[in-house]
């Protein structure tokens, strides 16, 4: 018997979905609430790791990610003319399970959100908790009205958690890094077979195929305050951006224009002090620990988090042994995760080497592959 009957999840984004899924398995009741009445995903594409496909495999998605996403072993570190700097080896200790890939943000929504819908949780949309009780059990009071009695709330609502702001107060809010993420969707070119970076130039950037034709590429570029330019704008910064490469980012920018899939957004991060739990209440994924995207793992992470913690209240008799389980499973991956990401993003401000970026994504994906 599970420690606990009953969960609600606030946030039924990649962080919700997982722990929805996987406490359903292990037979709790779960009311999943999202403040989105479409419950839709908003953004491209996003880079899966190895260590990312041995955690959707847990989930039960990754033939749905095989067929509908893309995978090669690898990542090629270039240099801005396309020059062979680095090939890094990727790949966990399982011969069903790719190294790397990547998938577009709606396919994964969708693959997780029908693999959580055929284990019946209960789900509400366009709805946001407006009081949570303190104790056990609790009782918390929706935007809607309605009300419901929980042995566990979980905050799965993201980087800008109102979640975390109620259990914690707003002194611990998101920082922005000092790089502005840019993100073009396009279609797949030919030489890019996985995943590959472009690092010695003024910004780094990344390309990334999502599908069998289609692929997006990223760039960071350094900016010290973080200035909004109207959407009309957007491909005229970002060809000055890709102005000073060359091979296939010379050729991404020939295909800019005013229709162009474009988004800026600052980047930012937050890093909880443990424990991220207070009073029978816990936030995962971005609402705990939410990194800068340098190695592609946040997605991982949060998935992660939703399987450890149904694993934690499956194996204990208390949920507050849960808790502290979870937080010894958790800490130190989550903590490498977003500081190895803050420190590659220091060395691309500060334009060092490639090879010593290389060395840092190696080590720590070295150390991701290791069970979590
Ligand atoms: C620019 C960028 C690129 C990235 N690229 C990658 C990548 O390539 N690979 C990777 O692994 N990771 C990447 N990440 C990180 C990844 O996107 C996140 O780590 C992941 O989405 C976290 O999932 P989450 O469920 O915790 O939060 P979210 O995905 O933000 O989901 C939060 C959910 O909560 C809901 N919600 C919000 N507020 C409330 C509320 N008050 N009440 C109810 N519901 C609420 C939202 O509607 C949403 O559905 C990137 C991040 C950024 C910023």
């Amino acid at each position: 018997m599970p420690a606990i009957s009953s969960a609600l999840i606030i946030g039924g984004g990649i962080a919700g979905m997982s722990a929805a899924i996987c406490l359903r398995e292990i037979g709790v009741d779960v009311h999943l609430i999202d403040i989105d009445p479409e419950w839709k995903v908003y953004g491209a594409g996003i880079t899966i790791t190895g260590p990312t496909l041995r955690v959707m495999k847990r989930l039960g998605i990754l033939d749905s990610i095989l067929k509908d996403g893309f995978v090669a072993d690898g990542v090629l570190a270039l240099d801005p003319q396309g020059g062979l700097i680095a090939e890094i080896e990727t790949g966990v200790d399982d011969n069903e399970i790719p190294g790397a890939g990547g998938i577009l943000r709606p396919a994964l929504h969708r693959i997780l959100r029908d693999r959580l819908m055929a284990l019946a949780p209960e789900v509400s949309l366009g709805v946001q908790a407006k009081s949570i009780s303190p104790g056990s059990p609790k009782v918390v009071q929706f935007s809607d009205g309605a009300s419901g009695i929980y042995d566990l709330v979980i905050g799965a609502d993201g980087i800008f958690s109102t979640t975390r702001t109620t259990l914690f107060g707003d002194a611990l809010a998101p920082q922005y890094v000092g790089q502005v993420c840019w993100r073009l969707m396009t279609i797949k070119h030919k030489q890019i077979n996985r995943r590959t970076y472009f690092l010695g130039g003024p910004c780094k950037v990344g390309m990334n195929p999502v599908s069998a034709d289609l692929m997006y590429m990223f760039l960071l570029e350094p900016m010290t305050a973080f200035q909004r330019l109207p959407d009309a704008l957007l491909h005229v910064r970002l060809a000055e951006l890709m102005g000073p490469f060359g091979g296939p980012i010379a050729d991404a920018r020939a295909e800019l224009g005013p229709n162009s899939n474009i988004v800026a957004r600052p980047l930012e991060t937050i890093f909880l002090p443990s424990p991220w739990y207070r009073d029978g209440t816990l936030l995962i994924g971005d609402a705990a620990h939410a990194t800068t995207p340098q190695l592609a793992s946040g997605a991982g992470m949060a998935m992660e988090d939703g399987v450890v913690l149904a694993e934690c209240i499956a194996q204990a008799r208390t949920l507050d042994e849960a808790f502290a389980t979870f937080m010894a499973r958790r800490w130190a991956r989550c903590a490498l995760v977003v500081n190895s990401s803050l420190k590659l993003g220091e060395l691309e401000r500060s334009g060092a080497s490639p090879i010593d970026q290389v060395r840092i994504v190696e080590t720590a994906l070295r150390e991701l592959n290791q069970a979590f």
